[in-house]
């Protein structure tokens, strides 16, 4: 009877079972659960097209998406003893961090890089959530520190985009050593006067958004994404009340004061430079465009980054007009820091209820009061 086994009933099989699609081809948006054409949800920046919701993106596109015309140099991390612990829990982290290695082709959790936005110069430090969750370890906070540096170098500004689940807890008391260190590093840039902005993704949670993720001059956060420290659940549990539904979502924090703008992804690229041609009082060289680098661009910049198009090498009347919307610009700009100002007399009354929370859940984050 074998060749009933062997041979029929496969061949049965392929002509009643459905054909499996590939699965480069479609995905299904993990919030209303439509299905997702990868070419189009790659032209709309992972921006589900049936919900809006924020899909998680590779450090590679964030930073192509964010730079002019999506190029940048990479910065090489810096050399620190990965495992000084020598640890081992159900696997040994060695491994743990061999695999997840060659899993993104990545060094550590964190990538570096820098370029231009708007003709302005950025350094941006960006987390990588498929390593090992996104958790910060020594060479990440190593490379926080050296992002800083080569901030305060090029007199460029700084923005982290964290992503990240915590401490390495493989790391122990080294992990969480991090929390000030970071704290240390975002302080040199701004005693250089140089702003320093964050951009909170989907998730930020423990010893990260207890440390520099929440020092920023600017926060920015994209739409749904999940910020907090300690878990909705741990939270539940220990104060015994039902949260809100949409507790530790970037619109809740915004609501309360944490967050200063929850922007889409489309729109990431040109607010980012109108907040720091403002901060830094440097006229953005590159005309703030709609659409630039948005839907339908493949994520990459267009035509639009080039930073010599400005000022001398423009007609009168296209002079005038770039200068009507930069006024344009920034009066919007200002209106925006000013409802941000507002947030902040609010957010002081909210951040002390949120520091007695965690005291009554236990869960105060040691590095919370070093960083304040
Ligand atoms: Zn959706």
């Amino acid at each position: 009877m074998n060749w009933l086994t062997n041979l029929i009933r496969p061949r049965i099989r392929s002509l009643v079972e459905p054909k499996e699609v590939p699965d480069n081809l479609w995905q299904k948006c993990s919030s209303c659960e439509g299905m997702l054409f990868n070419r189009d949800l790659i032209e709309n920046m992972n921006v589900c097209y049936h919900c809006g919701h924020h899909l998680r993106i590779p450090v590679k596109d964030r930073l192509e998406q964010l730079f002019d015309e999506g190029k940048y140099d990479n910065i090489t991390l810096p050399d620190v003893a990965h495992d000084p612990l020598k640890f081992k829990d159900r696997r040994k982290y060695a491994d743990r961090i061999k695999d997840s290695r060659a899993k993104t082709g990545l060094q550590d959790a964190i990538t570096i890089a820098k370029g231009t936005m708007g003709g302005l110069p950025v350094v941006i430090a960006a987390f990588n959530f498929s390593y090992m969750g996104g958790s910060m370890g020594t060479g990440v906070g190593e490379a926080i520190l050296k992002a800083a540096e080569e901030a305060v170098k090029a007199k460029a500004a700084l923005i982290a985009i964290p992503a990240s689940g915590g401490a390495r807890m493989q790391e122990g008391m080294l992990s969480l050593v991090q929390m000030p260190r970071s704290i240390i590093a975002v302080e040199m840039v701004k005693e250089a006067g140089l702003p320093y902005i964050v951009l909170l993704t989907d998730p930020t949670t423990g010893g990260v958004s207890a440390s520099f993720a929440m020092v920023g001059d600017i926060h920015i956060a994209e739409p749904g994404s999940t910020i907090g420290f300690a878990g909705r659940r741990v939270i539940e549990e220990t104060v015994r009340e039902t949260l809100p539904d949409d507790f530790q979502t970037a619109e809740y924090l915004l609501e309360h004061g944490i967050v200063d703008m929850v922007v889409k992804r489309q729109e990431l690229r040109e607010t980012i430079i109108r907040i720091i041609s403002l901060l830094t009082k440097a006229p953005a060289q590159e005309a703030v465009k709609k659409g630039n680098g948005t839907k339908g661009n493949g994520g990459k910049r267009g035509k639009a980054g080039n930073p010599k198009a400005n000022g001398k090498a423009l007609p009168g009347g296209e002079k005038a007009a770039l200068k009507t919307e930069q006024k344009e610009l920034a009066a919007k700009a200002l209106k925006q820091v000013k409802a941000a100002q507002k947030t902040a007399q609010k957010s002081s009354k909210s951040l002390s209820a949120k520091e007695d929370l965690k005291e009554d859940t236990g869960q105060n984050a040691p590095g919370r009061s070093q960083a304040s």
